[in-house]
């Protein structure tokens, strides 16, 4: 009997499996799906390698840089380019560079004169005591509209395929709900933090980067490090309490005992698991609602551009109203993304403002998007290459009034003691949250 059953080989449940056997813990993971890795997903389709979900990790945690140390990782880390630091947004049809700094904020032609000068006036906005608020009201209030519009909704539509009308900034972006609640400003804590960071310097500076051979590395070197503590093609049914343990029922029919459980599904999926425990827990999880998302990937020739794209990409504010949110420029970011002397470009669809988009196929798709790529990024005739990926429940929403779905959880896991929740739908969607609050998780427990 194994002491851990954890459920759910994405990226949260690799890193707690490997964390608990590393600090000793006798540890199951349970993957319904053929393979480990969940949502990250690489594919090389006739020279081209393909991310079907996340594209890029960003920044460094000490939780990951451990990780990539203890995997010995750090020989298979690809940097993006150095051009990859720009990014843009789309306004009035045009692609405008995005800020790389708070200063950068007035050679900026996204937002007009008059909204710059609206923008600095925020350390002055006096400071409001809501428990929560959505990201519009919130950027609207401190920054301005235009910010509101042209940098904030691009940003959350690109990122967490978000509406700022119903996300929380409390649970969305709780570094500035913070900074407001704490010091009185957006500005003037991001100040703090910045000088806190340059006396403190973290250990590495990393910026944008991938794998040599994709994302799909990271859960590829878990697995194999795991060996047999990871079990592919089982499927959890249900998880019920047995005195002081946790029977898990497997659909095949088996049953596994522990004496504790890491539930590390996406919350939809955890809800079903747990009707035998408490219908509370099932109707608080199954409130999470999860935007759509469908990534279409584009290959082209490099004598179909008239100028090759350089940089990150660029993201569309919803105000543009066009069918896509936002485009990544993924072989002129890395190299060996695309065969010699072609262009891939990865357009991200969908997302909770357009879900109906997130639904159609390639070919509706595409004709859909080229017409404004091929006038943004002067591109000539068809693609070579099309690939669709489309993710029914991509990404957890954290809109207004999360507050009482992290209660909830916290409040089942005292009632439960040895269940634990984890997953993307609490604590940061990114690759890197999951792992930063996968490995505090583990170390909590042993
Ligand atoms: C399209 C897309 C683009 C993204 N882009 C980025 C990006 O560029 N950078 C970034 O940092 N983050 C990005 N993210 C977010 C990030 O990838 C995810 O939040 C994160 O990978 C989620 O990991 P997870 O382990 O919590 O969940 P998941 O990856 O969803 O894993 C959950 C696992 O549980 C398994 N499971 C479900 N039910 C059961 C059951 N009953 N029994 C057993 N197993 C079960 C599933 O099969 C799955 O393998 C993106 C996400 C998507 C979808």
């Amino acid at each position: 009997m194994p002491h851990t059953v954890i459920i759910g080989a994405g990226i949260s449940g690799l890193t707690c499996a490997y964390q608990l056997m590393q600090l000793g813990d006798d540890v199951l993971l349970l993957e319904a799906s053929n393979r480990a890795g969940g949502v990250i997903g690489t594919e090389r389709l006739y020279g081209y390698l393909l991310e079907t979900g996340p594209n890029t990790l960003r920044g460094s945690t000490a939780e990951l840089e451990d990780l990539l140390d203890s995997l010995r990782m750090n020989d298979r880390i690809v940097e993006a380019s150095a051009a990859s630091n720009t990014r843009s947004i789309l306004r009035d049809n045009v692609l405008r560079s995005l800020p790389r700094n708070p200063l950068e904020i007035f050679s900026t032609s996204i937002i007009s004169a008059k909204a710059k000068l609206r923008a600095v006036r925020e350390p002055f906005v006096a400071a409001m005591s809501q428990e929560d608020e959505t990201i519009d009201s919130f950027f609207t209030r401190r920054f301005g509209s235009e910010v509101a519009q042209y940098l904030a909704d691009p940003f959350v539509s690109g990122v967490y395929a978000g509406d700022k009308d119903m996300l929380s900034i409390r649970h969305t972006f709780p570094s500035l709900w913070k900074h407001e609640h704490e010091r009185g400003s957006v500005i003037k804590g991001m100040l703090r933090g910045r000088k806190k960071r340059t006396t403190s310097p973290s250990r590495s500076r990393r910026g944008i980067y991938s794998f040599k051979r994709g994302l799909a590395e990271l859960p590829q070197r878990l697995e194999k490090d795991l060996g047999a503590r990871i079990a592919c093609g089982a499927l959890v049914s249900s998880i019920t309490r047995m005195n002081d343990r946790y029977e898990i029922t497997l659909t095949a029919g088996s049953q596994i005992l522990a004496d504790r459980v890491i539930l590390a599904t996406p919350a939809y999926a955890c809800a079903p698991m747990l009707k035998g425990l408490a219908t509370n827990v099932r109707d608080l999880l199954a409130q999470v609602r999860y935007a759509p998302i469908a990534t279409l990937h584009l290959g082209f020739a490099n004598s179909q551009f008239s100028k090759l794209p350089q940089g990150f990409g660029f993201l569309v504010p919803s105000r543009e109203k066009k069918q896509f949110l936002g485009c990544i420029f993924s072989s002129s970011m890395f190299a060996d993304r695309a065969p010699a002397g072609h262009t891939l470009l990865t357009v991200m669809i969908g997302g909770s403002t357009q879900p109906e988009l997130a639904r159609l196929d390639a070919e509706e798709l595409s004709e859909r998007v080229l017409p404004d790529l091929r006038r943004l990024l002067s591109i000539t005739g068809e693609p070579l290459f099309t690939h669709l990926h489309s993710w029914n429940r991509a990404i957890p929403q954290y809109e207004i009034g999360y507050q009482v779905i992290i209660e909830g959880i916290n409040e089942i896991e005292q009632a439960f003691p040895g269940l634990h929740l984890l997953g993307s739908y609490r604590g940061g969607v990114s690759v890197g949250d999951c792992i930063r609050n996968a490995t505090e998780l583990a170390q909590t427990l042993v």
